[in-house]
């Protein structure tokens, strides 16, 4: 059962196609994010869903009911924006109580509702509070609680964590994907951090230029993106451009521009000549020459410590740097000696080059 479903979404402003086409389906009581860079059509696409805007074709369903001729009022959805919302001249318990009386609920169930709602997000008793009194993270729950009191059958959330400081978010991502579970509202979560889709959800949308690129668990996006735009938008990656100079099977040699040559897995380029561009994790790099295993040379530029994320930055001749997380490398790697590059054919992923 999908609580949301649409199909051939499409979204035209005047000449320009801001969606272009999308489907897709969000299995009941699941975290979904859609997860591009800025304009690429995420917020209009959500807007659609909200009923705010009219798509220009397609289809959109929620519990299986088309909702595209359905005022945004009448749909069972709710939106969490980045700015909250929240109403400052009324506490905490009148901004969850809103939508409740607006409503028509009676005064008793609202008072139920709402105190029940406060526990349930791990703020009992704070029906009194002033707005200005809470934290961002207070702040966050409360907004999620207004809008989940009335049960809406998809929850939106608009880069909810955007306004947030980089440590409140780090929080606040494990803090949502738990609400989720708790609640087991389907929520449909937009953003342009994909660490933020990562870690929230159990599906992901890439989206490019109006377009779904790729769907999928965050672990099948890292692992075996579909197209170079993947590859580099989800996960660190080097990106090597080049040509394709042998194609053996499902393996490929590419001539890299600026001089050297490396062995990758095919993934959307199949010929010779064809220009492409190698990814390759960080993580699936390694500081030493391996028998049988392709490599290249280059010297220590830095080394970037960042915990259980530092890295040795290795420049190449071509004078391209290279990210490399080989931990047993980055507290002995000398900043200046030579060294060789190794990696296994298929942790490097060769894709069409679409850019340039
Ligand atoms: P961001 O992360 O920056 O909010 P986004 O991925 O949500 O970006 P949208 O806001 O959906 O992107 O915009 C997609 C494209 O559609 C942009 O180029 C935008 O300028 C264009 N667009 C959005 N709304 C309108 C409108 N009402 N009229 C004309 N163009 C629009």
């Amino acid at each position: 059962m999908h609580d949301l479903s649409c199909t051939g979404v499409t979204k035209t402003f005047g000449p320009f196609t801001a969606v272009s086409d999308v489907s897709l389906d969000v299995p009941s009581g699941s975290f979904f994010s859609i997860l591009g860079p800025s304009g690429c059509g995420k917020t209009t696409l959500m807007r659609m869903i909200a009923g705010f805007e009219t798509p220009t074709a397609g289809d959109i369903r929620i519990k299986g009911e088309s909702v595209v001729a359905v005022p945004p009022n009448k749909r069972n959805v709710k939106m969490v924006f980045q700015h909250l919302a929240l109403f400052p001249m009324m506490n905490v318990g009148e901004n969850i109580a809103y939508g409740l009386r607006c409503r028509g609920d009676n005064r008793a169930d609202i008072k139920r509702a709402v105190t029940r709602i406060l526990e349930r997000i791990g703020l009992p008793g704070s029906e009194e509070k002033r707005i200005d009194q809470l934290s961002g993270g207070q702040k966050q729950r409360i907004a999620i609680a207004r809008c989940m009191v009335l049960e809406p059958d998809v929850l939106l959330l608009d880069e909810p964590l955007g306004a947030l400081d980089l440590k409140l978010r780090e929080h606040m991502k494990i803090e949502l994907k738990l609400l989720q579970h708790q609640f087991e509202t389907t929520f449909l979560y937009i953003t342009h951090d994909q660490s933020e889709a990562l870690v929230m959800s159990d599906q992901v949308a890439v989206m490019n230029a109006g377009r779904f690129e790729q769907i999928g668990p965050p672990k099948e996006l890292y692992q075996a993106p579909v197209s170079g735009f993947v590859a580099g938008f989800v996960g660190d990656s080097n990106c090597l451009p080049g040509r394709i100079v042998e194609v053996r099977g499902s393996e490929a040699e590419v001539a890299l521009d600026g001089g050297g040559a490396v062995v990758g897995h095919l993934s959307d380029a199949s010929a010779n000549g064809d220009e492409v561009e190698v990814f390759m994790r960080p993580e699936a790099l390694q500081i030493g020459a391996v028998d049988g295993v392709p490599g290249l040379d280059g010297t220590v530029d830095s080394l970037l410590f960042n915990g259980a994320n530092s890295r040795v930055l290795v420049k190449l001749a071509t004078g391209q740097l290279i990210e490399v997380a080989d931990p047993s490398q980055v507290d002995t790697a000398g900043e200046g000696s030579s060294v060789r590059i190794s990696w296994f054919p298929d942790r490097a992923r060769i894709f069409a080059r679409r850019y340039g």
